[in-house]
């Protein structure tokens, strides 16, 4: 596929590797550090865009995108407002988008996981249950997009919790929400938590990302997805967890 690249960063170098080594052609990268624009002209050239940017940035380059009439693929964190209004329009005009906190497809069967053992363990209310996440600390946003999915679909299956509230370690909460801890530390890609725990033992569910390469790979399987399809789509849809 032709692949126009938005954000030529540490995420956008490991992508353009692996779509060459898929047999992709990169058509451009957009980046204000090398001074590469937008375009109209590169939007008609490509086939699909791959954006990771910064949450103040993506909105409007994923807007120009579907726009133009231009499948897009996503994964800037820390932007969900713009995200629903984007998903509503891609569904309304058919163009492709595809965002992702999270394109690991390791973390995509580690959400599924975590939701179902959170529909087991609600037969269980003695163990009090939390969530973690660790990462870079080039990182901008926290919580990470991931944590805040994995609690939502953790709080989907539990009634007993009204939200989930960003906590600093160590804090005690009151169990009607679903306390989360950010850290930031040194380069770690992204390890993500669940606790549950109870006064006499403790069960503990994490993924722990190696490098960037599991996002990278997710990102460009994703751009392949796009061919032929319309409207909104997710990692659900893409690997078929629904079994
Ligand atoms: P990075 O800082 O290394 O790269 C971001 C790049 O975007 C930079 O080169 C910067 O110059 C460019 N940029 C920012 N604003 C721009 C603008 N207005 N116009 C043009 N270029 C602009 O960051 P990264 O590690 O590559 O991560 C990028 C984003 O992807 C972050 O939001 C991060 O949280 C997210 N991320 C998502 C996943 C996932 O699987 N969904 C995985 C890793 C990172």
């Amino acid at each position: 596929m032709r692949i126009l690249l938005i954000g030529y960063g540490r995420m956008g170098k490991i992508i353009e590797q692996i779509a060459l080594s898929r047999g992709h052609e990169i058509v451009a990268r957009v980046d204000r550090t090398i001074g590469t624009m937008l375009t109209d002209e590169l939007l008609s050239r490509a086939e699909v865009a791959i954006e990771f940017t910064q949450p103040n940035a993506a909105y409007e380059h994923c807007r120009r995108c579907l726009e133009s009439g231009l499948a897009v693929v996503s994964g800037t964190t820390g932007w969900s407002d713009g995200v629903e209004l984007l998903r509503k329009y891609s569904n309304d005009s058919g163009v492709p988008f595809f965002w992702a906190s999270n394109f690991s497809v390791g973390v995509h069967l580690f959400a599924e996981i975590n939701e179902r053992m959170a529909k087991l363990m609600s037969i269980a209310p003695e163990y009090s249950i939390s969530m973690s996440e660790i990462h870079h600390i080039h990182k901008l946003d926290a919580p990470s997009g991931t944590v805040i999915t994995l609690a939502e679909r953790v709080l989907s299956q539990r009634a007993d919790l009204s939200g989930w509230l960003l906590v600093e370690p160590g804090t005690e909460v009151e169990q009607a929400k679903l306390p989360i801890t950010s850290i930031r530390e040194g380069e770690v890609p992204g390890t993500h938590s669940i606790e549950y725990r109870s006064a006499v033992d403790c069960i503990t569910l994490t993924h722990e990302a190696f490098g960037r390469e599991g996002f990278a790979l997710g990102a460009v399987l994703a751009a392949e997805f796009t061919r032929g399809k319309r409207g909104n789509l997710d990692m659900r849809q893409m690997l078929q967890t629904n079994i």
